[in-house]
């Protein structure tokens, strides 16, 4: 495991707004917070709002005085800055994707390519503005001319986590916007530099003032009095389960659509006839990229009884020779995780692990050599032989901690795998076509990889989870009009001829 020291920390550290009714302002208080490299606690990044009810408040105000204005908007003028907005992140994706490591931790490799990612979900969701809307329908009298409608929903609030901070927003913005919304977008406080360089993106191709307003500051001062302000109609979220639980309740009580992303437990099982360096490469990559903190990540290996001992000893020799260090450096392949709570809670759930008996194989640690004591590094854990039934088989770590399940043969590995309260993601690992089959038949996950990670994802099909990863909706691809629109009935006829 190689240890290249953090870089020295940048100078230019600037203080940004929030934007509001198109303009970029200090929070009304004054008041901000400060962003730090979560690989280098020197590097501090920059000043943002530290925004409350006021500069919320003000924000609902601009994105509900614009909404019919922009609702009225052609789709074909909002796809064009959709366009525009792609075309200048992508122009600025080395830079931004780099802001994206200093602030987030993953590789520099994967920062740009997330930015990238960004600029595909922009371009997607330009083109599938102009996409046929509604449909039209028989109706009972022939004369009737029937069809339906799809309807911008008026003011809808986005909240995003810090793990994908430029993709996971653009996912929730583009199609909100493309499909006639306006929007408040409160980033998670860990990220939001790139909730910044998004939101000037969209602002410089022209998105008319109040469209889409950005309010930086913590949960409670900012997120707590968007999902309560009964103008915003609708809200789409992406965080942990217990924050979208208390989410349910809100938007039940006032009667706002809600659309929840929540985590994930995700099986990989691999098959005694599976090819094992494909299953190898797939697991590790799946489990350890963005040092683990994916929703999609692979945090179980389950694995037939009649390949595990194999298996789990070329997975540990893979595992400990991952290179660990400052995600800036090109030959680094996993990051810090992304705080120092997240640190010590990870290598908590470790430590009783192994007090409990289960045998750790790699990691577990901190790592504090080579400048990585001035980051949040913890070293790519393996645990052998878990228990399915226990926290570690059950909950979600969200870092690099990947646990091997032994099982025999595929219909206990679904029937493991499935019994989880999650349901993201899974992959399966075989050559053969009629277990593939069974497998997509039998799991319990709304997106399922045959030969490939779990973590896999593209922007122009659904993705969103089964049982408590969603709310039973899903993001991206044609699902997000779902979403973002409601639907009108219009029954036309004609009066009789005088
Ligand atoms: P989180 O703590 O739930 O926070 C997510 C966002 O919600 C942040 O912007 C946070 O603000 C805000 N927030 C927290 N409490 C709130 C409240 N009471 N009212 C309104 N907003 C509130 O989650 P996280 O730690 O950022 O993200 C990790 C989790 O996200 C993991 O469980 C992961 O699996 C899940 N995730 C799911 C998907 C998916 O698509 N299924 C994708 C990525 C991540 P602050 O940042 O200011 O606290």
């Amino acid at each position: 495991m190689s240890a290249a020291a953090p870089a020295a920390p940048a100078t230019d550290v600037q203080t940004h707004g929030n934007y509001i009714a198109g303009e970029w302002r200090p929070a009304k208080s004054g008041a901000t917070f400060e962003n730090r490299n979560p690989a280098n606690v020197d590097d501090l990044i920059g000043h943002f709002a530290a925004s409350g009810q006021e500069d919320v408040e003000a924000a609902v105000t601009a994105a509900a005085e614009t909404a019919e204005a922009w609702r009225n908007t052609s789709a074909i003028a909002r796809a064009n800055i959709l366009f525009k907005a792609a075309d200048l992140l992508a122009a600025r994706a080395n830079d931004v994707g780099r802001e994206l490591t200093r602030e987030e931790g993953k590789t520099l490799k994967e920062g740009v390519g997330e930015t990238t990612r960004a600029v595909q979900i922009l371009r997607y969701f330009a083109g599938e503005a102009q996409q046929p809307s509604g449909e039209h329908y028989p109706s009972i009298n022939p004369l009737t001319l029937l069809y339906t409608v799809r309807e911008p929903l008026g003011v809808v609030a986005t909240i995003t986590p810090w793990n994908f901070p430029i993709a996971i927003p653009a996912w929730k913005i583009a199609p909100a916007l493309a499909f006639g919304n306006t929007v408040v977008f409160k980033p998670a406080s860990l990220t939001p530099l790139c909730a910044v360089r998004l939101t000037e993106a969209l602002a410089e191709a022209g998105l008319p003032a109040g469209v889409l307003n950005l309010v930086t500051g913590s949960a409670g001062a900012v997120g707590d009095p968007l999902v309560r302000d009964h103008r915003v109609v609708g809200i789409s979220f992406t965080g942990s389960n217990a924050v979208g639980g208390a989410l349910r309740t809100i938007a039940a009580e006032r009667g706002a659509k809600l659309q929840l992303e929540l985590g994930g437990k995700n099986p990989a099982i691999v098959l005694a006839d599976a090819d094992l360096d494909q299953a190898l490469s797939h697991v590790v990559n799946g489990a350890m990229m963005s040092t683990g903190q994916k929703c999609t990540a692979t945090s179980r290996a389950i694995v037939d009884r009649r390949l595990v001992d194999q298996f789990t000893e070329q997975l540990t020799d893979r595992i400990k020779a991952l290179r660990v260090g400052d995600p800036l450096q090109a030959d680094t392949q996993i990051g810090p995780v992304i705080s120092e709570d997240a640190a010590e809670r990870i290598t908590g759930e470790v430590a009783d692990a192994t007090k409990a008996g289960v045998p750790l194989l790699a990691g577990g640690h901190r790592l504090g050599d080579n400048g990585r004591g001035r980051g949040y590094f913890v070293a790519p854990t393996l645990f052998g032989n878990v228990d399915p039934t226990s926290r570690l088989g059950q909950e979600e770590l969200f870092g690099p901690v990947l646990g091997v399940i032994p099982v025999d043969g595929l219909d206990e590995a679904i029937a493991v795998a499935n019994a989880v309260r999650f349901g993201l993601s899974a992959s399966l690992f075989t050559r053969d076509l009629g277990k593939a089959l069974a497998f997509v038949r039998g799991i319990q996950a709304g997106i399922v990889h045959v030969n490939s990670e779990t973590a896999g994802a593209e922007p122009q099909v659904p993705f969103g989870g089964m049982k408590g990863s969603s709310s039973y909706s899903r993001e991206q691809g044609k699902a997000a009009r779902e979403f973002f629109t409601q639907t009108k009935t219009v029954y036309i006829d004609v009066p009789p001829a005088s």
